[in-house]
């Protein structure tokens, strides 16, 4: 199933305050998963079938794009799939969209407490996880590793390197940038816009590569995780009008109002060739109409 993704991603002309910028449309590899989260989960995969896994297990919040993705690609790559979710309320709620396409796709849901979760990193809880679960291969978080990384960088097409000056994507852990940033061109630039408040990501990023033609901000970030304001919704349902191109709030619309708030400021020359990632999500859409 991970063949061919990269080959044939549409691409779309649009202007923002008279500055074309190509948007890659990874919205359109699926129509509800996020196209960022197939390369993050190619080599992952590959890699757990080789070593002789039969499923894979992973963690997120009621509403990860990640979640969602892991689940729909172990159905059609043919493994089982875990998910560890963090809120033991949810257990006993009804399932919401994310957690009921999820077990659609055959994902086994997990619930455990808040404070559970955060350890969810720890070498212990790793090592339980794995006793209980001998025959699954742990997924991070978010699904970024090494293996991610090496996957991200397949998003960028060679003429994709060669035809543009500024590559801008949203930003949650670090990974699809990383990916970006490790395959681009030395005379290109990478922009992250943070979908998280403060500059870890920054952190993070550095230590996932050795480059520096790149830059995060959390300008855009709108007070914080899938925090939302007035101007944003505004943004969002204007842009989804006059383009015709779905975006939902937590990742590529605030992708796509840092760059235009950016233009607008003239902090991006307009002469600048910009090609902006649309990475997906739809699947955890607000309808702005
Ligand atoms: C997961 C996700 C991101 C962030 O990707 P990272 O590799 O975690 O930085 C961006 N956009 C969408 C739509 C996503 O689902």
């Amino acid at each position: 199933m991970f063949d061919d993704i990269a080959e044939n991603i549409p691409e779309q002309s649009i202007q923002l305050h008279g500055v074309n910028i190509t948007i890659k449309r990874l919205d359109l590899v699926h129509p509800a998963i996020s196209g960022n989260k197939f390369f993050k989960l190619k080599y992952n995969f590959l890699e757990a079938k080789s070593l002789g896994y039969l499923g894979v297990l992973s963690f997120g919040g009621a509403f990860s794009n990640h979640i969602a993705a892991t689940a729909f690609a172990s159905h059609q790559f043919g493994f089982k799939s875990i998910g560890i979710i963090r809120g033991e309320e949810l257990a006993h709620q009804s399932l919401n969209h994310t957690l009921f396409t999820a077990q659609q796709f055959g994902m086994q849901l997990e619930f455990i407490s808040r404070e559970h979760y955060r350890l969810k990193d720890s070498a212990d809880f790793l090592a339980q996880l794995k006793e209980k679960y001998p025959d699954y291969y742990i997924i991070p978080e978010g699904g970024t590793n090494d293996l991610a990384i090496q996957g991200c960088k397949e998003i960028l097409t060679e003429s994709n390197k060669a035809n543009f000056d500024l590559i801008c994507c949203a930003v949650g852990t670090g990974g699809t940038i990383s990916g970006l940033i490790e395959s681009s061109a030395n005379h290109q630039n990478v922009l992250g816009f943070s979908a998280l408040k403060g500059d870890f990501l920054t952190k993070d990023v550095q230590q996932l590569t050795h480059k520096c033609n790149w830059k995060i901000t959390d300008e855009f970030c709108c007070g914080g995780y899938a925090k939302t304001t007035p101007e944003l919704l505004q943004f969002m349902q204007n842009f989804e009008h006059e383009f015709s191109t779905p975006l939902e709030q937590v990742y590529t619309a605030k992708m796509l109002f840092g760059l235009s708030q950016m233009i607008q400021r003239q902090e991006i020359k307009s002469s600048t060739r910009i090609l902006a990632i649309h990475t997906g999500g739809l699947q955890g859409r607000l309808k702005t109409e």
